[in-house]
């Protein structure tokens, strides 16, 4: 591979989890090109009892599953996938960008799924930049990936109330936005600066805030991308292993020895 960051702002030293959000990671890789899909990302591997989300930033990433789902998703669309009682996917870059190289740029983040809802069947869907409803003005983009926002609605499917943005700003852009006051959000910046409620916030920044039902109001310092992930807290236990997250250690040795036996199902991943 060539030169590649990984950042991962969540977990970190402050902060285990910003229930519902268990962890978020930003990557950025040069791919150096002429090189098989099978030697690029990540190859099969399970999940249990959350949502892997990923936001596309630059480049494209393949989904395969062992439900049979395949696809691609390019610039500015998600990734989205409810793990459920068990599945198993690959996250690769396409064969195309492996073959022609150049850049993959990703967030990949977790969110949690009430007990109640974690042993649902598993479910997949790829949102696409044109599909995401996107607020737009002169000075800033924002799309509503999940969750009612200013009138849109996200067409992602949550088991928990939320509302998840991705956005670009310019410089002297402002907006001001409210968000139910019992939701935890955070936001992310994965370039540029923003003045965000009168404090200063940079490149690879997380901030986290307390809902107090006052209005959030950010003006960019310069070009800025950023994401805002905003939901309910479920306040359960947590209990995760890997690629498990579950509520309890037993849970997780269940899950531990279920994806041993195959129950999680089997990924034979085809390429073309
Ligand atoms: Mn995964």
């Amino acid at each position: 591979m060539g030169g590649h960051i990984i950042e991962q702002p969540l977990p970190n030293v402050q902060m285990q989890q910003l229930d519902p959000f268990l962890l978020v990671h930003h990557a950025e890789w040069e791919l150096k090109g002429n090189q098989k899909q099978q030697e690029v990302g990540i190859g099969g591997h399970p999940h249990r009892g959350f949502s892997p989300v990923t936001f596309v930033f630059q480049g494209d990433v393949r989904h395969q599953d062992s439900f049979g789902n395949d696809e691609i998703v390019k610039a500015g669309g998600t990734q989205w996938m409810h793990a459920g009682k068990g599945i198993v996917h690959s996250e690769r870059p396409s064969a195309e960008l492996a073959m022609q190289g150049g850049l993959q740029e990703i967030i990949q983040f977790w969110v949690n799924t009430p007990a109640a809802h974690k042993m649902a069947p598993p479910s997949y869907q790829p949102i696409t930049a044109e599909h995401t409803p996107t607020l737009k003005a002169e000075l800033y983009k924002i799309g509503v990936v999940a969750g009612e926002f200013e009138g849109l609605v996200g067409p992602a499917p949550t088991f928990s109330p939320m509302t998840l943005l991705r956005g670009v700003i310019k410089t002297k852009g402002s907006y001001k936005f409210e968000l139910p006051s019992s939701f935890n959000t955070l936001i992310y910046l994965l370039d540029g600066g923003l003045n965000i409620n009168g404090q200063n916030a940079t490149r690879k920044d997380l901030i986290w805030l307390d809902n107090d039902g006052d209005a959030i109001e950010m003006t960019a310092l310069e070009d800025t991308r950023f994401i805002v992930l905003s939901g309910e807290p479920i306040n359960e236990e947590v209990s995760s292993y890997g690629p498990f997250v579950m509520n309890t250690q037993t849970e997780i040795m269940q899950a531990l020895r279920d994806s041993q036996m195959g129950k999680m199902g089997v990924l034979i991943e085809n390429f073309d």
